[in-house]
């Protein structure tokens, strides 16, 4: 009874309503599944049943003429389900083999009028799925970078390996704009961080009108702002804080907490590049990503020195490591000082691979660096 003690007059209506007939019949009761080409799947259900999944990539922002049409695709060919996954990806699942091949063609048959595909099937297995990403520079307050022109600008450098499954593993990227991290940056195996350099710009007066101080100077993890009394050009004196630079690390916390502390800065922000993170403890433990590229500027609409880093670690990547190997572990059997060789990409000491120890030294002092 799975809609019992659940309080239905809030949010979204519960999930399991929506489930297809074949799901909802088999539910925790899955044998096996496999990627049967690029971008189709089969669950098989102890039953026998099975379940045909097609997924193709879903765009960053999308119109609702776009949605009107994944809905009406969903109608003609599973009757009316779909599902979104965490990527972005959108599924179409159908329960027998034989509506596969008419649902991929018609996903094949509708493009844009530049003849590129509104629903590109792939994502699956060994290859690049779509980018767990941010708000950017359209919704959020905080962004060092923007989300939707650095996962476009990504994503078209790396859509043949969506379509393909060529690469020796996954290759999971992900984008956050600011390094709160909405995203996955910290455990991808690229990813793309927008990163301020900084402090907030302190609007004096308005502050003490615009904001609850006590709120400011507590948003910050690092203990930067104190209170402070401000005498403006006309004399007047008001209430304001004063910020320690050297203790901020433009989080940008503080300007969530007040409009009067903004730090974005078009020569302060920009793009930090990361590599070797994953979740998955497959051949070794899950690993954090770290910083390989210290500093990209924004360079709207395409990001070019962004992209060709990308092309370069993933075209490394799919030359050098072994079958399953991801990424981080690639880079560790090679060396990381063989990585930055390899990927064609600086060194410098500003990249360090051991944060518990002070900056500028660790990585002279860790197993993983040989410099
Ligand atoms: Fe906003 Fe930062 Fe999250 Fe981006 S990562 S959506 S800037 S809080
Ligand atoms: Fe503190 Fe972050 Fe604001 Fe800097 S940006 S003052 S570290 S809250």
């Amino acid at each position: 009874k799975p809609m019992e003690n659940r309080i239905t007059d809030i949010g979204p209506r519960h999930f399991e309503e929506f489930y297809p007939e074949v799901i909802k019949k088999n539910k925790g009761k899955w044998s096996h599944h496999e990627i049967l080409e690029p971008g189709v799947l089969v669950h098989v259900a102890e039953s026998g049943d099975e379940v045909y999944t097609v997924r193709v990539g879903g765009c960053r922002l999308m119109s609702t003429t776009h949605i009107n049409e994944i809905c009406e695709i969903a109608e003609k060919h599973c009757d009316g389900h779909l599902r979104f996954t965490t990527r972005n990806n959108i599924e179409f699942m159908v329960d027998s083999k034989d509506k596969v091949e008419p649902l991929k063609n018609d996903l094949k048959s509708r493009k844009f009028p530049g003849g590129s595909y509104k629903f590109p099937i792939g994502g699956t297995g060994a290859g690049v799925t779509n980018i767990v990403h941010t708000q950017g520079w359209i919704h959020c307050h905080t962004p060092a970078t923007d989300a939707s022109g650095t996962v476009k600008a990504t994503m078209d450098v790396l859509f043949d390996d969506f379509q393909q499954m060529r690469l020796p593993a996954q290759l999971r990227v992900s984008m956050a704009c600011c390094l709160n991290m909405c995203g996955a940056v910290h455990c991808s195996d690229i990813a793309i961080l927008g990163y301020h350099r900084k402090p907030p710009m302190i609007d004096h007066e308005y502050l003490d009108r615009l904001c609850e101080i006590p709120l400011a100077i507590s948003a910050c993890p690092t203990a930067a702002i104190k209170p402070a009394k401000v005498t403006l050009d006309d004399g007047k004196e008001v209430k304001s804080v004063e910020i320690k630079n050297e203790r901020c690390m433009f989080c940008g916390n503080c300007y969530t907490m007040c409009p009067s502390l903004p730090l974005a800065d078009t020569e302060g922000d920009g793009i930090v590049l990361m590599a070797g993170g994953k979740v998955s403890n497959r051949i070794s433990d899950p690993k954090f990503s770290k910083v390989v590229v210290a500093f990209l500027p924004n360079e709207m609409p395409r990001w070019p020195s962004m992209t060709d880093a990308i092309t370069k670690m993933v075209n490394a990547y799919s030359n050098g490591a072994n079958k399953y190997e991801r990424l981080g572990d690639w880079a560790e059997r090679i060396g990381w000082e063989k990585f930055f060789e390899v990927c064609e990409l600086d060194f410098t000491h500003h990249l360090i691979d051991d944060f518990r120890q002070q900056a500028y030294m660790s990585w002279r002092q860790s197993t993983q660096f040989k410099f």
